[in-house]
């Protein structure tokens, strides 16, 4: 899981029963889509102890920074930001505007729980991300003895079973996690050390969990896991489907209306699932497919365990199935004993496939994964360049297909207001943002809009039929 939303999720909350002021909930998430959900499933779980979400630390009752531990340099971003609240809590005491509960989630606080226990005193709770549904016994704990630490052990399903049925979730589209864990150890990557083995939900609680979301209106859903095609929950026959399977399943869903999922792993993308891509109208044309590195070599030391022709023949196999298809993927450049050669694998890689969209970063050391201590680390100025490179060759890729939609009528799913008066904003099936004047009045619905232009990271169009 690799791209970055390092921003507040809120959440709209009632008031606790019995009109008492709601408590407020300050969470601020760091990291992928899965930290997203699980922040929105934190504030699910609070919603009936009177938490109601607010958008700012100061002034909170309770603040959860929800850690992601992929970046370089995360624990410490999470002692700044740490500092800071601690000298929130202290103004709060000393102006006698009561207590501040701090907490600290995700993978870091799975990670480095003791440690932050100790290195920083302000904080009440630590939780890792297969505990958070114990949010309301450990703040009942930590009224009465400070310092209380769970969350530990991996037991997702748990997890799941004990979070309320129902979620705040508002707008037409939602991340829904399906499955969580990571087998796979790629050599740089702390997934599986932090959220355990791979574990798939069972299809009845996903299904039951996706009606429950487009009883609220959500008309799209997200399918998340860490190696979400890996997917094999459990069926109504107690045999486990595999993703493509739960995707016909959701796609029964009365207005459930588009599905996509993410991350996958290329070990992992089954014929069923190349096969749905083919007939189920609901599964949209965008996959988020990482590759990494163009190089076997390199591929070899990431412990990847494909090759590059075995992607090649996989975006063959998934461009003959769906034609249109826009693929999206990750890559590190960087990656220790990264020689020009291999880099160039990459970049001849990127050609060949074309992406619509993709996030890329420099390597950097993880601690307590193999790569960490591999020798012949690639110096960070070599490292730049090579991004800068890559980068400038994604961006063309992106613009260019954003560019070639002009032209094409595309069924926009509207999802809010936009900046300018009756603006609206809404997805297309590739997943850009489209900019369309006088359509607000049609958040919720799929509507047909001709694309007139295509920026770097936005279409625009316009409306050729309202109803
Ligand atoms: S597949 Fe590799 S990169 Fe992805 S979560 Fe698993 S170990 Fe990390």
């Amino acid at each position: 899981m690799t791209d970055t939303l390092d921003k507040p999720v809120l959440e709209d909350g009632g008031a606790p029963e019995g009109g008492a002021a709601p408590k407020r909930l300050f969470i601020k998430t760091y990291g992928c889509q899965m930290n997203v959900y699980d922040s929105e499933r934190m504030a699910d779980v609070l919603r009936p102890l009177g938490y109601a979400p607010t958008d700012t630390a100061d002034g909170a009752d309770f603040v959860i920074l929800n850690t992601c531990h992929i970046r370089e340099k995360a624990a410490e971003k999470v002692y700044s930001e740490l500092g800071k609240l601690r000298e929130m809590k202290e103004r709060r005491a000393a102006a006698g505007q009561g207590g501040m509960t701090i907490a600290v989630a995700g993978c870091v606080a799975q990670a480095e729980g003791e440690e932050i226990m100790k290195r920083q005193p302000a904080v009440d709770l630590v939780v890792g991300p297969q505990a958070y549904h114990q949010l309301p016994e450990l703040l009942t704990r930590t009224a009465r003895a400070r310092g209380e630490r769970i969350g530990a052990d991996f037991a997702p399903n748990e997890k799941f079973d004990a979070l309320p049925a129902t979620r705040g979730t508002e707008g037409v589209t939602a991340f829904l996690t399906v499955q969580e864990g990571c087998d796979k150890f790629c050599t740089f990557c702390v997934v599986p050390y932090t959220r355990g083995a791979e574990w798939s939900r069972p299809v009845a609680a996903v299904l039951d969990e996706a009606r429950a979301l487009a009883d609220r209106g959500v008309r799209e859903v997200t399918l998340l896991g860490q190696n979400v095609n890996a997917y094999d929950g459990e069926g109504p026959d107690g045999k486990p489907f595999t993703l493509a399977r739960l995707a016909y399943a959701l796609a029964e869903i009365p207005g459930l209306d588009r599905i996509r999922y993410t991350t996958s792993h290329p070990n992992d993308m089954s014929d069923d699932l190349i096969a749905a891509h083919g007939d189920l109208d609901a599964l949209m044309p965008y996959l988020h497919l990482p590759v990494q590195a163009g190089s076997d070599r390199i591929l070899r030391l990431m412990n990847r365990k494909h090759g590059r022709q075995k992607y090649f023949d996989l975006i063959d196999r998934i461009r003959e199935a769906r034609p249109d298809m826009a693929m999206a993927g990750d890559f590190i450049v960087g990656f220790p004993g990264e020689t020009d050669r291999d880099f160039e694998d990459t970049m001849d890689l990127v050609r060949r496939v074309n992406y619509a969209s993709a996030f890329s970063f420099m390597y950097s050391p993880r601690p307590g994964t193999p790569a960490a201590t591999m020798a012949a680390q690639v110096p960070d100025a070599v490292a730049k360049e090579r991004l800068h490179a890559l980068q400038a060759l994604l961006t063309e890729q992106q613009v260019a297909f954003n560019q070639s939609l002009a032209g094409r009528v595309l069924p926009v799913l509207f999802e809010k207001k936009g900046r300018h008066g009756a603006q609206a904003i809404g997805r297309s099936p590739y997943l850009q943002s489209v900019h369309v004047d006088d359509a607000d009045q049609l958040i919720g619905r799929i509507v047909p809009v001709e694309i007139i232009s295509g920026q770097q990271n936005s279409l625009s169009g316009r409306l050729i039929q309202t109803n």
